[in-house]
């Protein structure tokens, strides 16, 4: 490609809209264009290093057995109103009706349609297993859509759906697809994780949220120094701890009175304790209904861990009104002795003696009070949130919290789709049995967005090989030269006899002008035809991600940067 020819609007100046490193060096080097919000065009280099992610990903997902289709964007309600999604999906399915009054939706996922395809077309068990994906614009009407390409209410995804006899082979399934992510990423060229997520009330290690590690991800993970142990933060185990047998033995239970001294900080300054020795009592809405949750008064609740052990879809803390409407105590004194309503415990408390709770009664709190003793629970479970203190759930080794950019998310369902839209197929037994199904998702354009977060300077972006646009860029840095017009072009013409995929940057400008843009853009690779050329017939070779530098004669060039990018691919 000649730089003189291809649309490539790059921008001197930071645009204001952008408050991401992404976003900004993808408007700058002239790669995405704002349609209106969360909707961006994607210009000739923003759609070369998007496609360079959807061929890795389509060489790994064939390579792993999937096949690829294509399912429209455009969805009847019907489908969704079979699985319940329609309702319950909320505002960020884009809803409309067309000309006949027919309520549809445009697709932010398509577990609906593939399913709907998967009951009419297969029928036995000799035609399973199947794992079907597509790469395909999805919609998404985000409430905050930000950040350029990483959350867009239009963008591209890679969706995989795979349909299994069984359970034990829908976890054959999805441990093919988690090798195949890591494979995916690896070859990217990216720093990732697989972390454990959330998988709701699946239960079991059944969702991996793929991250990529980077300064500006939105999620925060937790990842072991010592082992391989990643983990959502929502998700991250803490180890039970011993009972700490050194502990005094239980004391008497006392009364204190405690004007006014309802946050934990107050209580401790009052009582001239640290919050280690205090327990908070919080009170819940589980699905509507009030539940107490007990941590230490330095904790706090990891509410995702508290669904999950209720059972519950939705959470929330209560407010005033509903904490005293429930319990007839107002908050700040609230504790688990004699409390009208359930009451769960972190597992911490089982080993905390003679802490400090309210007494359920205004301005008073209870000292000395001992699990088991004085009040019992419910349950007693992991959840809180976890901390960098807190040792590995795996091995015992240090943690710490990174944060991360989640640019895949694979999923066991179940049969959670397939009952509900009554997709069986006749086993081998004869007997009718519902798909045991997975689901694996990459943001495709967040891919090329994350990437860029996680490889760029000051100057631009430094694509990994495999992802950039091009592998290297030509600057013919004196257009008016014959001799190096003639050696730019003979350059030009040589690596793309080589495949390598080379920028010819032709333009009649100033030297400065093309060094910065070529690394604005990120190419890898950067050759200088120039003074040095004239002088001695030597072609410079800069490396972007390091300004690893080196010169070459013309005829030296193909063979030795093919070499270079290859290294770069394999290392
Ligand atoms: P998030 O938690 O970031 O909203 P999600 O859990 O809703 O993502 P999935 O439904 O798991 O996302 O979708 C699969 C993948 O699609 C995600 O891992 C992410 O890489 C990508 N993705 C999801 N929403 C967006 C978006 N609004 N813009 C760009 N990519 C997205
Ligand atoms: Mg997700």
């Amino acid at each position: 490609m000649r730089y003189s020819q291809i649309l490539l609007p790059t921008l001197k100046e930071n645009p204001a809209e952008a408050e991401v490193i992404s976003h900004r060096l993808m408007l700058r080097a002239g790669f995405i264009r704002k349609l209106t919000s969360g909707v961006y065009s994607y210009l000739p280099l923003g759609l070369a290093a998007i496609r360079k992610v959807e061929q890795i990903v389509r060489e790994e997902m064939n390579r792993a057995g999937a096949q690829e289709l294509a399912l429209p964007i455009v969805q009847p309600a019907d489908l969704w109103k079979e699985t319940g999604r329609y309702e319950k999906y909320g505002p960020e399915l884009l809803r409309f009706r067309d000309r006949h009054d027919r309520e549809s939706c445009l697709g932010p996922t398509h577990e609906e349609v593939i399913t709907d395809l998967v009951r009419r077309e297969i029928h036995s068990y000799r035609e399973l297993p199947l794992n079907l994906y597509q790469i395909q614009t999805k919609f998404r009407d985000e409430i905050r859509p930000r950040f350029g390409l990483m959350r867009g209410r239009e963008f591209i995804m890679k969706d995989a759906y795979s349909f299994d006899v069984s359970d034990a082979m829908a976890e054959v399934a999805y441990k093919k697809m988690h090798e195949a992510y890591k494979r995916i990423f690896t070859r990217c060229g990216l720093e990732f994780r697989a972390v454990e997520a959330d998988s709701g009330t699946i239960g079991g290690s059944f969702s991996h949220e793929f991250m990529v590690l980077a300064k500006t991800g939105e999620d925060t993970i937790v990842v072991c120094k010592e082992c391989d142990y990643a983990a959502n933060l929502e998700k991250a185990a803490i180890r039970s701890p011993a009972a700490d047998s050194s502990l005094a033995g239980m004391q008497p239970m006392l009364k204190v009175e405690t004007p006014g001294k309802r946050k934990v900080d107050a209580v401790c300054e009052f009582l001239k304790i640290v919050a280690s020795k205090l327990v908070k009592t919080l009170v819940y809405l589980a699905d509507g209904q009030p539940v107490a949750v007990l941590v230490r008064g330095d904790r706090e609740v990891q509410e995702v861990k508290l669904k999950n052990l209720l059972g519950a879809t939705d959470v929330e803390l209560a407010d005033d009104k509903q904490v005293f409407d429930a319990t007839g105590v107002p908050t700040g004194y609230l504790g688990p002795v004699g409390i009208a309503i359930r009451v769960v415990a972190d597992q911490e408390i089982a080993g905390m003696r003679n802490f400090v709770v309210g007494a359920n009664e205004k301005n008073h709190h209870l000292t000395q009070v001992n699990m088991g003793r004085d009040f019992t629970v419910e349950a007693v479970a992991d959840l809180r949130k976890v901390t960098p203190d807190d040792p590995c759930p795996c091995c015992g080794g240090p943690l710490a919290l990174t944060e991360g950019i989640e640019v895949g998310h694979i999923f066991k369902l179940g049969t959670k789709y397939s009952e509900a839209m009554q997709a069986v197929f006749q086993d081998s037994d004869g007997g009718e049995k519902p798909f045991v199904m997975g689901c694996y998702g990459i943001g495709i354009t967040r891919v090329v967005a994350a990437a860029i977060e996680q490889n760029h300077d000051q100057h631009g972006i430094i694509f990994p090989v495999p992802l950039a646009p091009f592998q290297a860029i030509i600057l013919n840095l004196d257009c008016k030269d014959e001799a190096i017009t003639r050696a730019a072009e003979e350059a030009y013409g040589s690596l793309q006899a080589l495949g390598v995929e080379t920028l010819l940057d032709d333009r009649d400008e100033r030297p400065g002008s093309k060094f910065k843009d070529a690394d604005l853009l990120g190419i890898p690779f950067r050759l200088m035809i120039g003074k040095r050329f004239s002088k001695d017939g030597l072609v410079e070779i800069r490396r972007r991600r390091d300004g690893f530098m080196e010169e070459v004669s013309l005829g030296d060039l193909p063979g030795i940067l093919q070499a270079r990018i290859a290294a770069e691919i394999s290392g």
